[in-house]
């Protein structure tokens, strides 16, 4: 390979492993497909770095996607250091096991890999990077629903990020999972101090999105102390700037948590306007734990108003999709059982080989798929799929050749629909082509295997008949004639009749095919010329 070839494949390389990177949470299976084409490439040059980042970027991808039983067969190998020396992947790796299990609910495991993670980015003097996996930590003890440790990691992060001038937008993101964490102990003031400083971080940031969402939490810890009036106010600003991100994740949760606070206020109407309008967008983004809070509120909210027959469908609602979403956080966990299971009966090392060899075999069948692909491509004819030109001739000087060798006969017809030209100008062009596909068809459902059909030009056919003396060559071109002739044209059109012309040579004693060619040529015109609608063989008798 060239240095200039070289170069390019790093730069398309690195250029897909960005792009896998960026998508990845929004559209996980062209991730996974990036990734992938990602590992193909960085096999071919040898990039044992990248090929590991692409590795993790389609664990991510996989974990995205809700497929966890094959991100950890992908990911695991990643954590191991004869697999992967590269102590900074490592941590990517183990980052991606930890919220996998937390997805599993696998959290004893979760917590054990992303202590890991801490630990070496700790060694590699990473500090902003630890505080990363310390707030994942966090996150996990919060799904356990141990509030007071999960505090006590987003604290210690926080910490590590102030005093590391981290960029203020991951600062603000502790501050709001403090706030969280508050308002789960029941630390109200505390929560409504951490969501302050998260606003204010975000809205310095000019951060839209993350301010909106920073306002609803606020306003949610201001509603829990009681301050009714400022709670309204920020419920309002947060909705305001969500609605104009467009995100209609925290847009459903906004109006749901704003819908609530009006209720509690009484006023019903506009409790009832934003707990539709809560729904509504809960079902765009097919978000099921949304859906059933949004109905259970909306129960209530009609039963206040004094409409039963509304609250009780609410209330159906609310217990079926809830029952979906339980069933499906179970399915989890027994998912997250079985696999721990199978983690501990299975060798990583098997692992590593079976990784390799399936993406070995994937590769060659990639490849020789698009070979394939390739090469039909260049022998086909586009309008009619049968073969062009170009391949005919390459067919044809063969067949010559071998009947010569073998002293066998070989038959050459050439064929040309009469009076194409009308059916073209009385109708359209349109129906032109469609007549062409169809005498595709028929010539090729006409003929013996081995026979060879192709599209010689716009309405003429060239047939061959390996092995074949003329007169059996005109017996089979009548068969094809009166198949033609007899096809339901009119349903087509009721007016539309179709019909060819044929004309065949055995002449293998001519110079080459091409003389063949002509001298099926002179029978053809001979067919047209007696009339069309006929086959004619021989000019020589
Ligand atoms: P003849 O019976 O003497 O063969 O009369 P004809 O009208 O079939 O012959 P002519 O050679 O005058 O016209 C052939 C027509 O085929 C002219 C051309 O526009 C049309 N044609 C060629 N290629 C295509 C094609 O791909 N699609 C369509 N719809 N028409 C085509
Ligand atoms: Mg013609
Ligand atoms: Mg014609």
């Amino acid at each position: 390979m060239s240095s200039s070839e070289d170069n390019n494949h790093k730069a398309s390389l690195d250029n897909l492993l960005e792009e896998a990177e960026k998508i990845s949470k929004d559209e996980p299976p062209r991730a996974i497909d990036l990734a992938r084409q990602a590992i193909g490439l960085a096999k071919k040059t040898g990039a044992a770095e990248q090929a590991i980042r692409a590795h993790i970027l389609l664990a991510q991808g996989l974990m995205y996607a809700g497929r966890y039983q094959e991100t950890l067969d992908t990911a695991l190998p990643l954590v191991s250091t004869e697999e992967n020396d590269f102590p900074h992947l490592q941590a990517e790796a183990l980052g991606v096991l930890g919220s996998t299990y937390q997805a599993l609910g696998m959290f004893p495991e979760s917590l054990e890999v992303l202590m890991r993670k801490r630990k070496i980015l700790m060694e590699e003097k990473d500090k902003l990077g630890a505080a990363d996996a310390l707030h994942s930590i966090g996150v996990t003890y919060a799904k356990m629903e141990d509030h007071a440790s999960s505090l006590e990691n987003y604290l210690q992060a926080y910490r590590i990020k102030t005093e590391q001038d981290a960029n203020p937008i991951s600062i603000a993101v502790s501050l709001n999972n403090i706030g969280l964490a508050h308002r789960n102990l029941g630390n109200f003031e505390d929560a409504l101090e951490a969501h302050q400083k998260s606003v204010r971080l975000m809205e310095q940031e000019k951060h839209l999105l993350f301010t909106g969402a920073a306002r609803g939490n606020l306003a949610k810890a201001l509603a829990a102390l009681g301050r009714t009036e400022e709670a309204m106010h920020n419920f309002e600003t947060a909705l305001k700037i969500i609605q104009e991100v467009d995100s209609p994740y925290y847009l459903s949760e906004i109006c749901r948590d704003f819908a609530e606070m009006e209720f509690s206020q009484k006023h019903l109407e506009r409790a009832l306007e934003l707990g539709t309008r809560a729904l509504e967008v809960a079902r765009q983004t097919h978000s099921k734990p949304e859906i059933f809070k949004a109905h259970e509120l909306l129960a209530d909210i009609h039963e206040a108003l004094g409409n039963p027959t509304e609250a009780l469908q609410h209330l159906r609602n609310y217990h079926t999709v809830e029952k979906e979403v339980f069933n499906a956080e179970s399915n989890g966990k027994i998912q997250g059982m079985r696999i721990r299971h199978d983690l501990e009966q299975t060798e990583k090392e098997n692992r590593i080989y079976r990784l390799k060899n399936v993406e070995l075999a994937q590769a060659l069948e990639e490849a020789r798929q698009l070979h394939e692909k390739l090469e039909k491509l260049s022998q086909e004819d586009q309008l009619t799929g049968l073969f062009n030109r170009r391949y005919l001739i390459q067919q044809l000087k063969l067949e010559f050749c071998r009947a010569h060798r073998n002293q066998q006969p070989l038959s050459v017809v050439l064929c040309d629909i009469d009076h194409f030209k009308r059916i073209n100008d009385r109708w359209s062009h349109a129906m032109g082509d469609q007549v062409l596909k169809i005498i595709a068809g028929l010539l090729r459902d006409n003929v013996r295997e081995g026979d060879l059909v192709a599209r010689y030009g716009g309405e003429e056919f060239v047939l061959a008949f390996p092995q074949t003396a003329g007169r059996e060559a005109l017996l089979a071109c009548e068969n094809i004639r009166r198949a033609i002739e007899k096809h339901p044209w009119p349903e087509l059109h009721p007016e539309l009749t179709v019909t060819l012309s044929f004309g065949i040579s055995d002449q293998t004693s001519l110079k080459d095919f091409e003389a063949m060619l002509h001298d099926a040529d002179l029978c053809l015109y001979r067919a047209k010329h007696n009339g069309r609608n006929q086959c004619v063989y021989g000019t020589h008798d």
